[in-house]
């Protein structure tokens, strides 16, 4: 195996345009699928743990730049993050444990494309977009669009993801973050939601929802947030709510959970969700 380690953005995209090669970010979903021979192991591997300018967090105005390499470690401590995004804060405490959130990076949970990343919840209820970089130059797509099935994604072979665009909670806007699974901890997500919303005169002005594990790529709730759009929270509308969410997701029965408990499961989570911004 040939390992590159480069450290800037054009030595990356030059190894990726003139070779077939496999990105490492922290390693932790290769690692394993390589160790247990799930994948096979690539000839070429560009490792980008070194490429700081990937590890960095901005704010840019109406939205936090994230860097594809950082670590759930450094989004749980920065105060841009704390300040406005604490719902990524805290999907990000709930990934793994310390030994995961140090190693593992948001690029990664993004490019993994499985329908359990925590973190994709919470990027999709925010709007955010991916950044694509390679030689050809800098595209950017709405998250939601970034995938076109179970685990694909439109990354060329030739790109990498560079950054994640996520726009800042607004002042008047509260957001949560529910993960269930078999533990509180350590546990792989058998339904995980994020969910924001704008209160104006007690109604809801602004919303959006992102779940996870209940469909072959992580969903917006768009069917949910219409019901919820301009009405006030009572027990009619949570009763909307939860109905039109259980219909709109679309679980599987697998090793991890049934497809009835996660239909039940995000229908009371969105109820939750109402009850407790109220
Ligand atoms: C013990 C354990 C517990 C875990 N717990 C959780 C959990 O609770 N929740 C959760 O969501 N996940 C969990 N994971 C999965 C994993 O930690 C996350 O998905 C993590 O974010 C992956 O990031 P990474 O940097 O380690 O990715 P890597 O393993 O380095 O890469 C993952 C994939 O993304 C690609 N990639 C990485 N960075 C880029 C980039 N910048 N551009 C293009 N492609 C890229 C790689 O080529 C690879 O295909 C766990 C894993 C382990 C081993």
């Amino acid at each position: 195996m040939k390992v590159y380690s480069p450290t800037s953005l054009q030595e990356a995209y030059e190894i990726l345009a003139s070779t077939e090669a496999k990105i490492l970010a922290g390693g932790t979903d290769l690692m394993v699928l390589w160790n247990s021979n799930v994948a096979k192991l690539p000839q070429v591997v560009v490792d980008i743990w070194r490429m700081k300018m990937l590890a960095q967090i901005d704010d840019e105005g109406e939205v936090l730049r994230i860097g594809a390499r950082c670590t759930y470690t450094q989004i749980i401590n920065n105060p841009l993050t704390k300040n406005f995004a604490p719902a990524l804060v805290d999907a990000a405490r709930t990934i793994g444990a310390v030994q995961i959130q140090n190693r593992g990076t948001i690029g990664g949970n993004v490019v993994n494309a499985s329908p359990a990343g925590d973190s994709l919840p919470v990027l999709v209820a925010f709007d955010a977009k991916v950044e694509i970089g390679s030689l050809r130059g800098v595209r950017t797509v709405a998250l939601e669009q970034f995938y076109t099935g179970y685990r694909k994604t439109v990354l060329a072979a030739d790109e990498m993801v560079t950054a994640i665009l996520l726009p800042k909670q607004r002042e008047d806007e509260v957001s949560k973050f529910y993960k269930i699974g078999t533990r509180a901890a350590q546990a792989i997500s058998k339904v995980v939601m994020a969910a924001r919303a704008v209160l104006q005169g007690g109604l809801i002005a602004a919303v959006g929802i992102g779940v996870g594990s209940v469909a072959p790529t992580v969903i917006r709730a768009k069917a949910t947030e219409g019901v919820m759009l301009g009405r006030q929270i009572d027990d009619e509308l949570v009763t909307a709510a939860r109905r039109t969410m259980m219909n709109e997701v679309k679980p599987i029965t697998d090793v991890r959970s049934t497809e009835f408990y996660r239909r039940t499961v995000s229908g009371n989570l969105v109820a939750k969700f109402l009850r407790e911004i109220v």
